[in-house]
């Protein structure tokens, strides 16, 4: 069944606030329209056209989707989608979809797509009313109580038989304003069903609207907590690297790479937290090309792996825990350089030390330890 898809897109949306269009609004991540387009793309609709003013150009190419064909809108809804049923070509099933009702899931459609396959020739989803409804006056003077027994609110996309669709507006004359299509295949005779709507399906029209959807659609976001342990032994030198600071000393850390305890613990916190296996992991010690590595760049790499996963770093904490050199000297400078690197305000940074009161292999000096956590704020997936 080849399906495309009619995205009416034409109004200005003053209602809504704002200067920019409410169909073109960036929300959560995206414009508005993108969000349906990427729906119908999800849902492997073929054909994608888009009824819009002339002067919204600029903000369709913004959408940066390569398949999408756009028709010049009309002045009223019916003449919009009439334009655009003449730039469809091939489908033998037509989806026509608010552009303000960004919150389409694809299980929507395989559920419209469903009904039709079972014979229907036009169906919309809805939803049940559940205030009470009654008519006021311009006084704000109730006057009516309305029977709300049957009635149900009317959501898009609505989905047609293509040709059925074709005949009805081929009856239907441009200057009779129709709220919706449904309303135009009724008016041609045909009968038309419904499915059950989602509450996310709401068109964007009043101030509020916007934000409501924005916080429907927005990822949701779970704390993880990462842990991190690593130690090195001392050996000849003259300094040692921590937090990506040198202090000088009389002995100077053994390790492949520059031996930077504290960033160590630090990138097996960040990777801990987002479940991707420990520092050995991403850059074995049999590999040559990390010898004497500065290790800002594993701290660099973990950075860029919860960039990646669109996770945020909330707060780190580094325990540096070793007898000699004292740590506290160089506190400011440790979280100075690891917020640097993470790209965190500073007071998301905390460095502490401690010794271990001359016991265990710290205690006796033959080399310094370092512990970690990274909380993070990732997706729920
Ligand atoms: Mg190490």
């Amino acid at each position: 069944m080849r399906v495309g898809a009619i995205i009416v897109a034409a109004g200005h949306g003053v209602r809504a606030g704002g200067d920019t269009p409410k169909q073109f609004r960036p929300l959560a991540g995206r414009p508005v329209l993108g969000w349906s387009v990427r729906a119908f793309e999800a849902a492997g609709v073929s054909e994608i056209v888009v009824a819009t003013e002339p002067d919204h150009g600029s903000y369709l190419r913004s959408l940066d989707v390569p398949n999408l064909r756009v028709v010049r809108g009309g002045a009223t809804r019916t003449a919009s989608v009439r334009a655009a049923l003449a730039a469809i070509e091939q489908a033998e099933v037509i989806l026509i979809h608010d552009a303000a009702r960004p919150g389409l899931d694809p299980s929507i459609i395989d559920a419209l797509l469903g009904e039709l396959e079972c014979g229907a020739i036009a169906v919309a989803p809805v939803l049940a009313v559940a205030d009470t409804l009654v008519r006021v006056d311009d006084r704000g003077v109730v006057v009516a109580e309305i029977a709300r027994g049957g009635a149900v609110r009317v959501q898009t996309p609505q989905a047609f038989d293509a040709a059925k669709l074709r005949h009805a507006y081929g009856a239907t004359p441009d200057d009779i304003a129709f709220s919706d299509d449904l309303a135009v295949m009724r008016a041609a005779g045909f009968e038309a069903r419904i499915i059950a709507g989602s509450p996310r399906l709401m068109k964007i029209t009043y101030p509020g609207d916007h934000e409501m959807l924005e916080q429907m659609l927005s990822p949701q976001r779970m704390v993880a907590v990462g842990h991190g342990f690593d130690a090195h032994r001392f050996g000849e030198g003259d300094h040692v690297t921590l937090c990506g600071v040198i202090i000088p000393h009389n002995k100077g850390l053994r390790g492949h790479s520059d031996a930077d305890a504290g960033w160590h613990a630090l990138v097996d916190a960040i990777l801990g937290a987002l479940g991707e296996g420990d520092i050995g992991a991403h850059f074995p010690p049999s590999d040559p090309q990390w010898k004497g590595a500065n290790s800002e760049l594993f701290l660099r790499h973990a950075r860029q792996l919860s960039e990646r996963a669109d996770a945020r770093i909330a707060h780190v904490d580094v325990t540096l825990i070793c007898e000699r050199p004292k740590i506290g000297p160089h506190r400011e400078a440790m979280r100075a350089r690891t917020a640097g690197v993470l790209g965190l305000p500073l007071s998301r940074v905390s460095v502490k030390a401690t010794t271990t009161e001359g016991m265990g292999f710290a205690g006796r000096e033959e080399g310094l330890a370092a512990q970690a956590t990274a909380t993070l704020a990732r997706i729920v997936t």
